[in-house]
């Protein structure tokens, strides 16, 4: 399995519009950031996690040509806004294309987005959209013989139920303060966990740089990467604070992983 970051940037990206701080004047490509997004490669399997305001950029960047199933972590306009460009996905493929979202989430898209969840056809092809909080498998959109199973984390943003996702020994939770004790159990024997980390200072939503740290000495996975960081992380600085196991994310990163 291969998993590009698409974006590690927090919901207003990185430089932020209007900030001459040191990391958005920084040169360093590592601390150019887009909105937090991953891509999975797994056999022919091709699946996005969220598909936020730079989805498009994202997709011609890493290139990616088909599209087999979009998992949401939830409904923040930083994981979803750039849903419509989906779109293209059907030009070549009219098979419909697998959604899957936290049950709270899938009820605020459909609201969001009557368009293309209603009965009058105004988006060329299906999105199916279905609410997720128990396994679920992902077969090709393209006739290769193919699938994958996905368990659902149920995890906690601010108050928020959102979800995370485990697919094999890979793990991705973003926009997480707290995980309850009973997904714990769901997080065992990972060789990949990417964890969202915001910054140095606590936040009521996100986990801290520290708060990040804990979590994943608790979980222990093989190799752990931090993802949706804010203008307050300079990537040089930070990142030399980490050791062994742990390391931030950047945009374009390419993990291996089984
Ligand atoms: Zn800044
Ligand atoms: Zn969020």
């Amino acid at each position: 399995m291969r998993i590009t970051l698409l974006g590690t940037g927090t919901s207003v990206g990185i430089p932020m519009i209007g900030c001459a701080c040191e990391t958005c004047k920084s040169t360093d490509p590592r601390d150019k950031r887009l909105r937090t997004a991953c891509h999975i490669e797994a056999g022919n399997l091709s699946i996005i996690i969220d598909t936020g305001p730079d989805f498009r950029q994202q997709m011609l960047r890493a290139n990616v040509r088909h599209l087999d199933a979009v998992l949401w972590t939830h409904h923040h306009f930083d994981h979803i806004m750039g849903l419509d460009d989906l779109r293209p996905y059907f030009f070549d493929c009219k098979a419909p294309i697998p959604c899957f979202a936290h049950p709270k989430s899938a009820n605020v898209l459909r609201s969001i987005f009557p368009y293309i969840w209603g009965k009058r056809k105004a988006y060329p092809g299906t999105l199916k959209l279905n609410p997720a909080d128990t396994p679920f498998g992902i077969k090709s959109r393209y006739d290769k013989p193919d699938t994958i199973n996905v368990t659902p984390i149920e995890i906690l943003h601010g108050r928020m139920p959102i979800n995370g996702y485990r697919i094999g020994n890979f793990a991705y939770l973003t926009d997480v303060s707290h995980i309850p004790e009973a997904e714990y159990r769901k997080l065992k024997n990972l060789d990949l966990l990417v964890l969202n980390a915001l910054r140095p200072t606590k936040h009521p939503r996100h986990f801290s740089i520290n708060e990040a740290k804990n979590v994943a000495m608790r979980i222990r996975a093989n190799q752990t990467v931090f993802v949706h960081m804010s203008h307050q992380v300079l990537h040089s600085r930070e990142s030399t604070l980490l050791t062994g196991s742990m390391a931030l994310g950047y945009d374009g990163m390419v993990l291996e992983t089984t």
